[in-house]
């Protein structure tokens, strides 16, 4: 994904770890607005093609908000104890995730790089899901790029956190602008790479694959 459009560092905030009791997924309540849109935008929802539709699209939206009833805590809870203080890096996180501004993908991946303390460490398996769980959400990047890094700095303890996020939006692609080339890149730094920039830069091209 070459010529990012625009590289944004994002912010620490810690608003967004808690994760309260999260409604279920109302089904009839999707059902019924998919096919009010269907009637808004000129369509016959009972004709043969789109009879199906309303129900079709709920479930794909169950299934890509799926993020909001799912907990990161559990999926980071298993840390093994390994002795390890080396650097990990995890490289090209395949990610799906839905632009809360115009509810249209955005995809691409995520790179995760954590310096571990106390010897703890967590299963890759486990870093993937937890990109998982925030990216099948209502997002905007900057905030992906924040919850991860900040859910990996909390569970794991980690000495330092860097999460390197590289997508591209649907919605740049097919309206608007329409520039169907344009990536996006966003970062975080949490911990020592915060404030140690020659770390964070070997960090930044292990990302880089360099
Ligand atoms: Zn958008």
């Amino acid at each position: 994904m070459a010529s990012p459009l625009s590289i944004h560092t994002a912010p620490a905030h810690h608003d967004d770890l808690t994760e309260g009791a999260r409604r279920p997924f109302d089904h009839c309540r999707a059902e019924r607005a998919i096919r009010e849109l269907l009637i808004a935008i000129g369509e016959d929802p009972m004709r043969e093609g789109l009879r199906d539709t309303p129900a079709r699209v709920a479930r794909a939206f169950a299934e890509m908000t799926g993020g909001l009833r799912d907990d990161p805590g559990k999926h980071l809870a298993r840390v093994f104890d390994e002795a390890a203080d080396e650097l990990v890096v995890v490289r090209d996180i395949q990610f799906t995730s839905m632009c809360e501004h115009h509810l249209l993908p955005f995809t691409g991946v995520v790179h995760v790089a954590y310096l571990p303390a106390d010897g703890k460490v967590v299963g890759l398996s486990k870093l993937a899901r937890t990109v998982e769980v925030f990216a099948r959400r209502p997002q905007v990047q900057e905030r992906l790029t924040r919850q991860v890094a900040d859910a990996i700095a909390e569970h794991l303890g980690a000495a330092a956190v860097g999460v390197h996020v590289e997508s591209e939006h649907l919605c740049m692609r097919v309206r608007g602008v329409r520039q169907p080339e344009a990536a996006m890149t966003t970062v975080a730094w949490r911990g020592l790479w915060k404030t140690d920039a020659v770390a964070r830069g070997e960090v930044a091209a292990l990302f880089r694959g360099k």
